[in-house]
């Protein structure tokens, strides 16, 4: 009896589980919404047009959750406006539906459960539109959005959709544990993330493709994780060939990055030149007061080859440039990696002669040394010193034993920077993704790979 009766609880189980669970699973995630600011700071607007063909459904986005208000399926385009610190709501013809959504209004397609798209201004969205006003007429404007779907929004813009689908895959894991960490990172503006590159690059429906949809849901809800939690899984576009440590970029060390020699990194060369001039113009506009340049040198590197500390010596002080520093005073497109190295610019002055230095100057008193310094009238002097440097008016170099480190000075004129890579160096390299998923490696080994003990799920 016992056992017939634990059967029948068995099958009414097996009937009723499959209901159960599917509607909860699908309600939970359904209910997981993400703030993305479309329109905030110098950028808010006073008016705003939304267009639905399924009408639309107001109500209220709180925390993360939306909560249903007034429906109006019957309207397929509404304005809504900052009128005196009150978000309005009004058909085409001006009349009146909502005299104020409040601070938390939010207005979704009336089919928004059933991926239904909004238009704002013309531009297409899933989810739905949130107005934040922040005066008495302007507002910010709010893609209200779940997590997977803002993962569509981004993917193509911060790895294009035609390459291979694991490196796509490897993208959409660390682009969603990437914006799950930096929730936080706009809440001063009430919501969770910009659509530029400050956060990452979010395009709305209209960025969406196939390849980069099919990616994002082959990792569905799957995360990078470092015991047990969601990391800040950070990535760029080409290493050098070396990642870097998140410490020897930033300042905090964290264990899953750590530098890691980048077996997989497609070359990427690079090389700019920056003027004298325009090093001050750089360095004033950071709150630097240097004064007249008078060298540019390399003060060192850390051991994956980076340049960790840039030298500039003004008449009026001397700029310490550390780490990623570096690259934020001088312009990160400009300085694409701190894996550099400085040469001699095209500007006059040099004089074709190399002096032999040791940085403060060759006197009597190296009478003594084993290197020989030929004077015009060809009489050797023999000198001995540690750290020589030789200089030929523009650039000066380390000389002799040391000279494989490539500790450079340029001392006027014109800086030039050659270099490898793109970006801050830490986490994932896309370029190598790619490399990596045209060699046969599936995202889970690819993002093994970049990150230290870490698991996918
Ligand atoms: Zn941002």
């Amino acid at each position: 009896m016992k056992h017939v009766r634990f059967t029948i609880m068995i099958i009414m189980l097996a009937l009723i589980l499959p209901l159960c669970s599917g509607y909860q699973v699908e309600a939970a995630s359904k209910r997981d919404y993400l703030k993305i600011g479309l329109k905030f700071g110098n950028n808010c607007v006073s008016t705003g047009t939304l267009k639905s063909d399924q009408g639309f459904l107001l109500g209220t986005i709180d925390g993360r959750s939306f909560d249903e208000g007034m429906p109006l399926p019957a309207y397929n385009e509404i304005t809504i406006t900052n009128e005196n610190g009150n978000i309005v709501v009004r058909d085409t013809d001006g009349v009146l539906l909502s005299a104020d959504m409040g601070s938390s209004g939010c207005i979704m397609p009336t089919d928004y459960e059933d991926d239904g798209i909004l238009y704002y201004d013309g531009t297409p969205y899933r989810g739905g539109i949130h107005f934040l006003a922040k005066s008495n007429s302007n507002m910010a404007v709010i893609n209200v959005i779940q997590l997977e779907h803002y993962v569509y929004g981004i993917l193509n813009s911060e790895l294009g959709y035609t390459n291979p689908k694991e490196a796509l895959k490897a993208q959409a894991v660390v682009a969603r544990s990437y914006a799950e960490q930096n929730l936080a990172k706009h809440s001063s503006d009430g919501f969770d993330l910009c659509t530029s590159t400050h956060c990452q690059v979010y395009k709305g429906y209209s960025g969406e493709y196939d390849a980069t949809n099919e990616a994002t849901d082959e990792t569905e809800g799957e995360f990078l994780l470092y015991d047990g939690e969601p990391v800040s899984a950070f990535y760029f576009k080409n290493s050098g060939g070396y990642t870097q440590n998140s410490e020897d970029v930033w300042s905090g060390k964290l264990p899953y990055l750590r530098a890691v020699k980048d077996e997989y990194s497609p070359s990427y060369p690079w090389s700019t030149s920056l003027s004298f001039e325009i090093i001050k113009t750089k360095l004033e506009s950071a709150g630097f007061s240097p004064g007249t340049i008078q060298s540019v040198s390399i003060n060192g590197y850390n051991n994956t080859g980076a340049v960790s500390e840039l030298k500039i010596v003004g008449s009026g002080a001397t700029v310490y440039l550390k780490k990623e520093n570096i690259r934020s005073v001088l312009g990160a497109t400009i300085i694409k990696s701190n894996m550099f190295k400085l040469g001699k610019g095209s500007a006059s002055g040099g004089n074709g002669t190399w002096n032999i230095s040791n940085g403060i100057k060759v006197t009597e008193s190296d009478a003594n040394s084993n290197l020989y310094v030929i004077s015009d009238s060809g009489k050797a002097k023999k000198i001995e010193a540690e750290g020589l440097y030789g200089s030929n008016g523009l650039v000066t170099i380390l000389l002799g034993s040391k000279a494989s480190e490539s500790t450079q000075t340029v001392t006027s004129g014109t800086v030039e920077f050659n270099g490898y890579g793109y970006g801050h160096g830490v986490g994932m390299p896309q370029d190598s993704a790619v490399e990596m998923a045209k060699q046969g490696f599936d995202y889970k080994e690819i993002l093994n790979y970049f990150f230290t003990d870490i698991e996918v799920d």
